[in-house]
């Protein structure tokens, strides 16, 4: 409905120099895991949701980007160095790392590509030993790290 307030989501890089708003359902939301994306994210994988470039703006900065490719530009904050993006040149869409998103937990993936190269430890990671933060530092710890990142909001 034309009436409808439309959702923005939005998110940005760790340091805050670069964010980004988001108004419009993402059309995909897809892990990969290819070569190319552990390298760029510098993660076992990168997961992603893709954009329409009419709802997406960057609201504050202006990111970096390496050509990784003869058709792709992957865009990351020049301060910080966290990546943001994914887009074929002169594509319709961008694609958001999702763990950019000031809410990633209403990010959630439905399909996985670049599987030639998933990691084989990848689909056993829910069976590891697992500790909170909280749990990995103690409180006395935690409480005397001061954060440099940017809070999830604007
Ligand atoms: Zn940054
Ligand atoms: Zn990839």
């Amino acid at each position: 409905m034309a009436s409808e307030t439309k959702s923005v989501l939005t998110g940005g890089c760790q340091c805050g120099a670069v964010r980004f708003a988001v108004s419009g359902a993402p059309a995909k939301i897809s892990i990969c895991h290819c070569r190319m994306c552990q390298k760029a994210s510098g993660a076992p994988f990168a997961s992603f949701a893709d954009i329409e470039h009419a709802d997406f703006a960057w609201t504050r900065g202006t990111p970096a980007a390496f050509k990784s490719s003869s058709i792709a530009m992957r865009d990351f904050c020049a301060a910080c160095g966290t990546p943001l993006s994914y887009r074929l040149i002169d594509g319709p869409r961008i694609e958001i790392m999702t763990g950019a998103f000031d809410r990633p937990d209403r990010i959630v993936p439905t399909r996985q590509y670049g599987t030639e190269s998933r990691l084989g430890w990848v689909v056993g990671i829910a069976n590891l030993p697992s500790q909170t933060t909280m749990q990995n530092y103690g409180p006395e710890k935690l409480g005397t790290i001061v954060s440099h990142q940017h809070p999830d909001h604007d």
